[in-house]
């Protein structure tokens, strides 16, 4: 139903989220070649940078930025993380479609005009997708095919598209939809695909890094992983809850058998059963630990300030910094 206001505008809105954590070495050239490309648009655009906590001269870099119109920088009290950032991006757009990109330059400002093609036409998600991956490592393949692999087991009727980056067009309908979602973990891949709509993915070369270094180290995206899991389902507990019921059938069966014999020794059976409840309690804890994250409602980042004008006041304020409140 929202589609159709693309439709029926006839200069609908884009707004271009780009999520920044110390890109000061490449930014200015990411700047220039998104603006460039945003100027043969066909329709009207805003850019939303969001400043995630950094430490270096991305900040200032940002501020100048802000002096053109339709460019605006929202200023996080500290680093929140992408997913947060990218959360901070969807309140505070208010252009009819989002479009993610990253600000290192992996992503081609060039490919926007092919992604608003796609919207217009009646796609309502437009994810892009790694054509190969022969820029990462091989641990980093593996890790990635393992890991698609993984979601798409656990995620109960839908898929999660692999090498799918960040990069994408999320149009007014799943926008609207992902904006009345009341969760408070994000993890946007899951999510986005959890969400349906008319998608389709289109191939593209990711160019390797520009400048500066990439935020994810090894650590990270097992964090990341793990909180994919716990965001999309809940298949984990409902197999230990199985295994633990055979677990038990088959070692009472053992133990009886042995004890027909008269050669009664459960040692080995119980250190096995008690590393077994280990793992199990250990699971439960990290979904408790997520629902924990849920029940305490506490906002997903926090605004500093905000640069630059804006377009109009969104709908869906977050919670704001009482300066930015004065300034506006
Ligand atoms: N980023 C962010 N906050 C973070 C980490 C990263 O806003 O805590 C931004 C970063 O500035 C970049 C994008 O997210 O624009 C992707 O980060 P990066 O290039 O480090 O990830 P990779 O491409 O290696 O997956
Ligand atoms: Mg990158």
């Amino acid at each position: 139903m929202n589609r159709s206001r693309a439709e029926r505008s006839p200069r609908p809105m884009l707004s271009v989220i780009v999520c920044c954590y110390n890109e000061a070495k490449v930014l200015p050239f990411f700047h220039k070649r998104l603006m460039a490309v945003l100027k043969t648009l066909s329709i009207r655009y805003e850019v939303v940078y969001v400043n995630d906590g950094s430490r270096d001269e991305t900040l200032a870099l940002l501020d100048g930025y802000c002096q053109t119109p339709g460019v605006r920088c929202l200023n996080l009290s500290r680093n929140f993380g992408k997913e947060a950032a990218m959360v901070a991006g969807i309140d505070y757009a208010v252009g009819d479609a989002l479009l993610f990109i990253d600000a290192d330059l992996q992503d081609p400002p060039e490919l926007i005009p092919l992604m608003v093609h796609h919207w217009l036409t009646g796609s309502d998600i437009v994810n892009m997708q790694r054509r190969s991956r022969l820029s990462d490592t091989s641990s980093k393949r593996i890790s990635a095919h393992l890991y698609y692999k993984l979601m798409n087991f656990l995620a109960d009727k839908f898929d999660v598209p692999a090498d799918v980056s960040d990069f994408r067009l999320i149009g007014p309908a799943p926008l609207a939809a992902l904006r009345g979602m009341p969760e408070r973990t994000r993890f946007m891949k899951g999510l986005i695909s959890w969400l349906g709509f008319n998608t389709i993915e289109l191939p593209y070369d990711r160019e390797p890094r520009s400048a500066g270094l990439s935020k994810w180290g090894p650590l990270a995206l097992i964090d990341l992983g793990i909180e994919g899991v716990l965001a999309l389902s809940r298949k984990p507990l409902r197999w230990f809850s199985l295994l633990s019921l055979m677990i038990f059938i088959a070692t009472m069966v053992l133990i009886i058998q042995q004890m027909s014999v008269n050669t009664a020794n459960a040692h080995h059976v119980i250190m096995g059963i008690a590393a077994f409840i280990t793992v199990g309690i250990a699971m439960i804890g990290e979904y408790l630990g997520a629902t924990l994250s849920e029940v305490r409602q506490r906002p997903i980042y926090l605004l500093d300030n905000l640069l630059g004008e804006a377009p109009e006041r969104p709908e869906h304020p977050c919670p704001i910094h009482p300066r930015e409140q004065e300034n506006h």
